[in-house]
């Protein structure tokens, strides 16, 4: 099956810690690559994950708090260094080109490639990307600024071809892959036969949901139901849901309830505070007695969608998903002073 794999680049809230980076992933969807959030490091971490930065050409970016934006202009910087010629295409809340211009004039010039910026509305779901294999929607969220998460949904599935009735048909050969994209197949006198006689769907198409910085918001249900996999920020544990609501975060415990209500296949939980740093197996517990399929994502790990066991590593270990063995890391965590603010 063709890849549609969650890279997880950056897990941690706006406080850095020596355990988790700032807000990052790449999908790579059939070897084309789609960055979510680029926070600071995120070249850095783009590099460790083995990706090519040939195949990003789209960039998707929540909302403009600095933990989900700022890596842009070292990431492009690299780019043009490396003699980019390709566009970047950059999707986000209005403000940040006029945010990036100035730095791009001063830090990329002469650029090698062309930055183009696409501005989204954050009130209403809609699509803002779309390939023949591949649609992007928004998800509208509440915080403290306009902000959207992103679904990703598989459009194109190869068909199987059924040799006996493509023979009792006469279908020529040069037909197939015009049957294995989904077309009818017209005879040479013009008679139609339905692609559904003379092919299987082969599986049902995969998705993935991005929820970013949100207060509890059971209104986006509707948008992500369904979904294979959904991460949804967890900042906090219950012991600080008061703090959540104030400054517009989620639980683990109302990711996943998110989960639960949109009957999901996997949560992925992430956005840890710094408070819950090497003790996040606490938002893991609390998630699981809402919502049992869940994960904690981890720097440097990757889920593949479609795939059975749903978890791997770059190092191709198989890893049971029980919370102690959950992820297995390329950087094991580090000790660390924790601080206050996310
Ligand atoms: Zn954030
Ligand atoms: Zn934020």
């Amino acid at each position: 099956m063709e890849p549609f794999q969650v890279h997880f680049l950056g897990c941690g809230a706006a406080q850095p810690t020596t355990t988790h980076r700032p807000a990052s992933q790449v999908i790579n969807f059939r070897n084309k690559l789609f960055m979510i959030d680029c926070g600071e490091g995120t070249q850095i971490q783009f590099r460790k994950s083995h990706l090519k930065s040939s195949r990003l050409n789209q960039i998707f970016i929540s909302h403009l708090h600095a933990d989900h934006c700022i890596g842009l202009v070292g990431l492009l910087a690299t780019q043009n260094l490396m003699q980019r010629t390709a566009q970047m295409h950059i999707y986000s809340p209005a403000g940040l080109e006029r945010l990036m211009r100035p730095q791009l004039d001063f830090f990329c010039s002469p650029s090698s490639f062309e930055v183009v910026f696409h501005e989204f509305q954050t009130k209403t779901s809609s699509v803002i990307y779309e390939d023949r294999s591949l649609r992007v929607t928004t998800i509208p969220l509440k915080h403290r600024m306009p902000d959207c998460g992103f679904r990703f949904d598989e459009l194109s599935i190869s068909r199987h071809i059924n040799p006996q009735m493509c023979a009792f048909y006469d279908v020529p050969r040069y037909w197939f892959d015009r049957l294995r994209s989904g077309e009818d197949y017209v005879t040479s006198t013009g008679d139609i036969i339905p692609v559904e006689r003379l092919t299987s769907a082969s599986r049902k198409a995969r998705s993935y949901a991005y929820v970013s910085d949100t207060i509890y918001l059971p209104k986006i249900v509707p948008l992500i139901s369904g979904v294979d996999v959904l991460y949804h920020e967890s900042t906090f544990s219950d012991e600080f849901a008061l703090r959540a609501k104030k400054v517009c975060h989620s639980t683990a415990r109302q990711a996943g309830t998110i989960a639960k209500d949109a009957k999901v296949g996997l949560l992925a939980l992430g956005h840890y505070s710094a408070r819950h740093n090497n003790k996040e197996e606490v938002l893991l517990d609390e998630a699981r007695e809402v919502f049992q399929d869940t994960i904690l994502s981890w720097e440097n790990s990757y889920i593949d969608i479609g795939k059975t066991p749903i978890l791997n590593t770059f190092k191709s270990k198989q890893i049971e998903t029980t919370p102690s063995q959950l992820l297995s890391v390329l950087d094991p965590p580090q000790s660390y002073t924790r601080s206050a603010e996310e």
